[in-house]
């Protein structure tokens, strides 16, 4: 598990060059994340002025971290590139398929049964390409990186959208999709658009009831869940540096609920203690000799305003405890007002349940501020009025406060304690009861608080907070208790108020783990063998899809013509599909099932040439495939707008799809057609989009001369004889063409490997 030193020190040891440079080439002062990715530029990326939220670029992250759910399409993908080994160190956590029932023994025993292929799958070609792999109960995946791998100053990329959590440790660490992941397991560069940069300036000190998470919940109230889209949120200022090490991961990590690309913060004190105390003290010595330079320049914290696009500032001081729901994490109210408003708005306030842990907030301080909280319940002699649990982010923290006697306190209060993985924060939650969508509240120290998120219940009203918060409020089980201000009653009548939490940033005794859960992967895995039943109806390994014939499409028949929004939801839903995410041909049963059809307003209701009937799309489309005629799909503006998730652009290539034509195509989704040796095409005139017809033949009359930036010319003959031409713009570079005609990017690295 032991993180990659020696990496790490060639990073350090040309950073301040490469910001010195890059100071030079953007003609300004930088700020952190901006000398962080600068700094990892990839090789054939050319060094101009970038200009923010516009300039896409090329960058070469240091590692790459993946969940289970989305690492088997990911890696079923990288078993394609014909690559030996992975390019830079990467890691896979089995977290989110694990059930959070009656308790972590027996849970995950049930996981492993009913996972058990799966975790094989993940575990063997972890084993063959150099992978780290961290089974069932070893921990969430952002709490596992932080511990291990995050470094200051470095660059990853994780396919989960809370990778962010890293910027606790002053990292840029960003959410992706599996191609993305793909490709820089393979050695490729990674593209990102040049974010626009948020300061936001923390003064004062926490006090009290505050928490980190507590700044979080204020600033998503500031920003929206929208505000944060194509920007780097950055913390800095002497309230930022008093804060713990995993508060700013908790902040960072809730940057996903305000749409940040990421957030960070810079290198500082906390930051080496906490390296220090997780068993990298050498990385600590090597992050504190450049320490000046893991920070934004001096120009920046002097003219924030200047700087950064948007600047925010907050004063910790006098910040007040939130709870932020139900429904939404940016709905933010403070507690001493939460009594007043949940009242004005009907929101139910007896709490049923109180849930701490999560990737968000399990760190040692967190488990040790709540638990102070949670033994004044026996000291005060106070019932605990609701259901409380307890959802470690590690084993290794797990253990450690076992061992300080933590998990004891919790006990005594009839807390449950779950396995080390994300159960109840992703719907893995088999509550009792929860079936009958009985109008109740939940408090929780996680991160998102959807409507069903937790239980599968939409009649669940889920308030966000502070672990210690969480723990008061489940003790209190009421929704307008305060307890800064108020009272409560005990088992004798007395009238007692609850202590402020208090409790250590990191274990005296330092941490401690029995099995952390880690299998390292073979040294040569060439003879290793990746187990996938050819009769599994959750994994399928991939077949190449076929080269380009050098051909003109002809004869092609319409599958789609989409109205309005079509996102990857549309495209390729979630939900139920999940489960079909390691499997190409059963997801692809969803293929389209969302989008309305433009000709009936019907969704998953085409009409198949073949047989004149009308049918769900994946139906029409397999039998379209089966007869050897090729279909393309027809959309709206900003198609495959939403998620990166590369099933939306594997499916329709899986089924026979060969050209999706729209108005317009948002940016991720279209790359994603292309890198799956799809033709993604705009109207040169969007009006065109009016006259193709529902029973038209489609031929392409010069894609045998497909090249950049020369327009594509379409003929759409109509069911009475009549034709139109039809002009389409494309963004394909040399290097996208070459996909194209490979089939694949994937082939086409698969081809050059074996050169
Ligand atoms: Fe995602 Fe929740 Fe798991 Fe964190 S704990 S990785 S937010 S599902």
């Amino acid at each position: 598990m032991t993180f990659d030193l020696d990496m790490i020190k060639k990073v350090y040891s040309d950073f301040e060059t490469r910001v010195n440079e890059a100071r030079a080439f953007m003609g300004r002062p930088l700020t952190y994340s901006e000398k962080i990715l600068c700094a990892h530029l990839f090789p054939s990326q050319g060094k101009e002025a970038f200009k923010r939220g516009e300039s896409y670029v090329d960058f070469a992250p240091d590692r790459v971290a993946m969940q289970d759910a989305t690492a088997q399409m990911a890696l079923l993908q990288f078993m394609q590139a014909g690559k030996k080994k992975v390019a830079v160190p990467s890691t896979v956590h089995a977290d989110h398929l694990i059930q959070a029932r009656v308790g972590a023994a027996k849970d995950l025993i049930e996981a492993e049964n009913k996972n058990n292929e799966v975790y094989q799958f993940l575990q063997s070609v972890s084993n063959k390409y150099g992978i780290g792999f961290w089974k069932a109960g070893a921990g969430i995946i952002h709490q596992v990186v932080l511990e291990n791998y995050a470094f200051p100053g470095g660059m990853m990329i994780g396919t989960d959208s809370h990778t962010v959590n890293a910027g606790g440790l002053g990292m840029v660490a960003i959410g992706v999709g599996g191609a993305d992941a793909v490709d820089v397991m393979a050695g490729m560069a990674w593209e990102l658009k040049f974010p626009k940069m948020i300061g936001v300036k923390l003064t004062g000190r926490l006090n009290g009831w505050t928490a980190p998470k507590d700044i979080i919940l204020k600033v998503a109230g500031i920003l929206t869940v929208k505000g944060g889209t194509g920007a780097i949120v950055e913390y800095f200022g002497e309230g930022a540096n008093s804060l713990s090490c995993t508060g700013k991961g908790t902040i960072c990590n809730m940057g996903a609920e305000i749409g940040a690309t990421t957030s960070i913060f810079e290198y500082d004190q906390n930051m080496s203690k906490y390296l220090r105390s997780t068993d990298r003290e050498d990385l600590a010595d090597a992050a504190d000799a450049i320490a000046y330079v893991l920070k934004a320049d001096p120009e920046v914290h002097a003219e924030p305003e200047k700087y950064y696009d948007q600047v925010i500032e907050i004063n910790l001081d006098t910040l007040e405890p939130y709870l932020n729901g139900p429904f939404t994490p940016d709905l933010a109210t403070p507690i001493s007002q939460m009594k007043e408003i949940a009242e004005k708005n009907g929101w139910p306030t007896k709490i049923e349940v109180g849930l701490i842990g999560s990737c968000t907030n399990s760190s040692y301080e967190d488990i040790a501020r709540a638990a102070s909280v949670a033994k004044q319940a026996k000291e005060k002699n106070l019932e605990v009025k609701a259901e409380y649990t307890i959802t470690p982010g590690s084993e290794q923290v797990r253990f450690t406060v076992e061992r300080d006697g933590f998990l004891k306190t919790f006990d005594e209060i009839g807390g449950k304690v779950f396995a080390n993985a994300c159960g109840p924060c992703i719907g893995q939650w088999a509550r009792e009861g929860a079936e009958k969508q009985e109008k109740n509240t939940i408090v929780h120290s996680f991160n998102r608080n959807f409507s069903k998120r937790a239980d599968g219940n939409p009649n669940t009203y889920a308030f966000v907070g502070s672990p210690e918060l969480v723990t008061a409020m489940a003790i209190a089980g009421d929704l307008r208790f305060n307890p800064l201000t108020d009272k409560l009653k005990n088992k004798n009548g007395e009238e007692v108020m609850l202590d402020e939490p208090s409790g250590d940033d990191l274990p005296k005794l330092g941490f401690d783990v029995d099995d952390p859960g880690y299998i390292a992967p073979a040294e040569d895995g060439s003879n290793v063998e990746v187990i996938v039943s050819p009769t599994s109806d959750r994994l399928q390994l991939l077949e190449e899809f076929p080269a380009w014939d050098g051909l003109n499409i002809t004869g092609a028949r319409l599958l789609i013509k989409a109205y309005g929004k079509c996102t990857t939801d549309h495209i390729s839903m979630a939900g139920p599909w999940l489960k079909y995410r390691g499997h190409l041909d059963n997801i692809s049963n969803n293929m389209l099932i969302g989008a309305v059809n433009a000709f009936n307003m019907e969704t998953n209701n085409v009409k198949n040439e073949l047989d004149g009937q009308y049918k769900p799309v994946p139906d029409s489309a397999r039998q379209y495939k089966a007869a050897g005629i090729p279909t393309i799909v027809v959309g709206d503006e900003n198609y495959g707008e939403g998620s990166s998730r590369e099933h939306a652009a594997m499916e329709p290539r899986h089924l026979g799809v060969r050209a999706v034509l729209v108005k317009s195509f948002a940016r991720i989704h279209e790359t994603n057609l292309k890198k799956q040796g799809m033709l993604g095409i705009t109207f040169a005139n969007k009006d065109d989009y009016d006259k193709i017809m529902e029973d038209d033949t489609i031929n392409f009359l010069d894609l045998d001369q497909f090249a950049p930036g020369k327009q594509l010319t379409l003929e759409f003959v109509h069911a009475d004889g009549t034709k139109d031409i039809i002009m389409a713009n494309h963004t394909y570079n040399a290097g996208q063409i070459a996909w194209f005609k490979a089939g694949s990017a994937l082939n086409l690295i698969k081809a050059m490997e074996k050169e």
